[in-house]
């Protein structure tokens, strides 16, 4: 650990029993909070976001407020320790860190375990995002771990698009100038892929069938920039995989139109154009996807 919070790091000690051996009204509501997906802290009387939530607050001993706070879900690794021969009681079956994280809106560091996949991953300052379970059952191991987080630059047409720019993605292109999404129906397998591609990925056969796909789908995985882009709204900015409506391959774009922390997985998204004049032959036709407002899909 290179700084020093031994207090949360001692709860991890006891990983995962203890989270859950006790539970008080406020550890209780932590904890029904993760099984819903979600996770917040406690607000100190003096106005500190404490995650895990506490019933006293560790500086002063004061009670905590009855004010809870989402937080995260991503957050910033604040210190961590790579465990390279996991035990069977360890969350992980490959090597990973436990770290103390801190996550976005929280005052205190939260620890967990990181797959990070190498050492050099990780380090204070690395932002990472919490892996949930399918089935939650209201307990810290509801997150599986954490990751680091994509901090790629969004990349709206994808390399292999450029690389092959042939008839394929020009045909992509023209549909999104015209206001639609074009993907193709793969003879053999009867995958629609978006941007439309001439040749299955996953098969082989080469894709004739054209299909028009409607401008709404489902974020399926995202990550939020801190980095400025001149493309995005503001800083932070989420760039998504959308799952639009009809496709089995997501396609990459920005979200805009709502807080970067409201953005989650499931919420269903439509694009938002550029008026018809200003269209060009690119994906810069398309501002961003925004939220529908309607109710969120179930991800398979
Ligand atoms: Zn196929």
């Amino acid at each position: 650990m290179e700084t020093s919070e031994p207090l949360v790091a001692r709860h991890v000690l006891e990983f995962p029993g203890g989270y859950t051996r006790s539970t008080g009204p406020v550890i209780g509501r932590f904890l029904t909070e993760l099984r819903a997906g979600r996770i917040v802290g406690v607000r100190t009387a003096e106005g500190r976001v404490l995650v895990p939530p506490l019933e006293y607050d560790p500086a002063t001993g004061d009670p905590v407020t009855d004010d809870y706070v989402e937080v995260g879900p991503a957050g910033t690794v604040t210190a961590s320790a790579w465990v390279q021969e996991p035990r069977p009681e360890h969350p992980l079956d490959r090597p990973f860190a436990w770290a103390l994280i801190r996550l976005d809106g929280a005052d205190t560091a939260l620890v967990h375990a990181v797959d990070a996949g190498d050492p050099k991953e990780l380090r204070p300052g690395t932002r990472v995002r919490p892996v949930w379970r399918e089935r939650r059952e209201g307990g810290i191991t509801d997150i599986a771990c954490f990751r680091p987080e994509v901090t790629m630059i969004v990349s709206p047409v994808r390399p292999e698009y450029r690389i092959q720019a042939g008839g394929a993605l020009r045909t992509f292109l023209e549909g999104v100038r015209r206001g639609v999404f074009l993907g193709g129906r793969c003879p053999g397998c009867a995958k629609v892929y978006v941007p439309f591609r001439a040749s299955c990925p996953e098969c082989g056969s080469r894709i004739a069938e054209q299909v028009e796909l409607p401008d709404t789908g489902t974020i399926t995985t995202f990550a939020i920039n801190n980095l400025p882009d001149p493309r995005a709204p503001e800083v932070p900015f989420v760039s998504a995989y959308i799952l639009l409506d009809g496709a089995d391959i997501p396609m990459i774009a920005l979200v805009g139109g709502v807080p970067a922390h409201e953005v989650r997985q499931g919420m269903r998204v439509r694009a938002e154009w550029v008026p018809e004049s200003e269209r060009t032959l690119s994906m810069a036709n398309v501002r961003w996807f925004t939220p529908t407002g309607e109710e969120d899909a179930e991800l398979s």
